[in-house]
């Protein structure tokens, strides 16, 4: 089985969703104790929040791929990172390491082009709707995305750092991602990617008849796989 090199704690509330993910999909496929190989190197998430709002990418860059160097030194087959939103600095965390990243929007595009999904709802932090380092890999595998208004990108945008990253699961901030869902529908999406690793936290598919794509899950299983397909 290949070593799994997560780099987490962004926010730790979901790093601890893959840990349990990947494990559980390592016990489903291969039974009896088996379990993943995984060496986690979880960040202070404070600093990197502090580089993202202060428009610092190239620090949070450079934290990242000291990171994934190291991860790579001590063993690990292939780099997971475990946040939709720090795959903006995919590209400058490839030209420092020889092990590939496997990138969270890449996977989550297979999953929804094998369900026949053609036009998607995006959620997630304002940096992954409203920039294009996340929607781009989404149209080059021949998807159709749409965001929320400018209100829905606030609320969708504070509800992750405010509430979500802090543990905080309130009721109130379900009802309003439900109501963005269906602003999404009504705007002709066919299905919703949840693009924050932490929305599924919040909203789960029986709160709603939209078709959700929760991306802590693909990822999650999607590394468990990478993990034991020659095994
Ligand atoms: N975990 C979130 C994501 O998937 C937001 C935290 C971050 O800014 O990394 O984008």
């Amino acid at each position: 089985m290949k070593t799994i090199g997560l780099i987490g704690g962004m926010s730790w509330e979901s790093t601890v969703s893959y840990y349990q993910l990947i494990n559980e999909t390592i016990k489903e496929e291969l039974g009896g104790l088996h379990s993943a190989k995984i060496l986690l190197y979880s960040v202070d998430f404070a600093e990197i929040e502090h580089y993202q709002a202060s428009g610092n990418w190239d620090k949070s860059a450079q934290v990242l791929s000291e990171i994934a160097q190291k991860l790579e030194q001590a063993g690990a087959d292939f780099i997971v990172i475990c946040t939709n939103t720090m795959h903006k600095v995919v590209p400058q965390i490839e030209e420092k390491i020889s092990i590939p990243i496997l990138h969270i929007a890449q996977a989550t595009a297979e999953t929804l082009l094998e369900k026949g999904i053609q036009k998607v709802g995006l959620l997630g932090t304002k940096y992954t709707m409203t920039q294009d380092f996340y929607k781009e890999k989404l149209l080059e595998a021949g998807l159709k995305v749409v965001i929320p208004d400018q209100s829905g990108v606030e609320e969708v945008n504070r509800i992750i750092y405010n509430e979500l990253c802090l543990g905080n699961i309130l009721e109130g901030s379900k009802q309003i991602y439900l109501a963005v869902i269906d602003d999404l529908k009504n705007a002709g999406a066919e299905a919703v990617i949840l693009g924050c690793t932490e929305i599924g936290l919040l909203v789960k598919q029986e709160d709603t008849n939209m078709p959700l794509f929760d991306t802590t899950a693909i990822h999650a299983q999607k590394s468990a796989e990478l993990a034991f397909d020659d095994v």
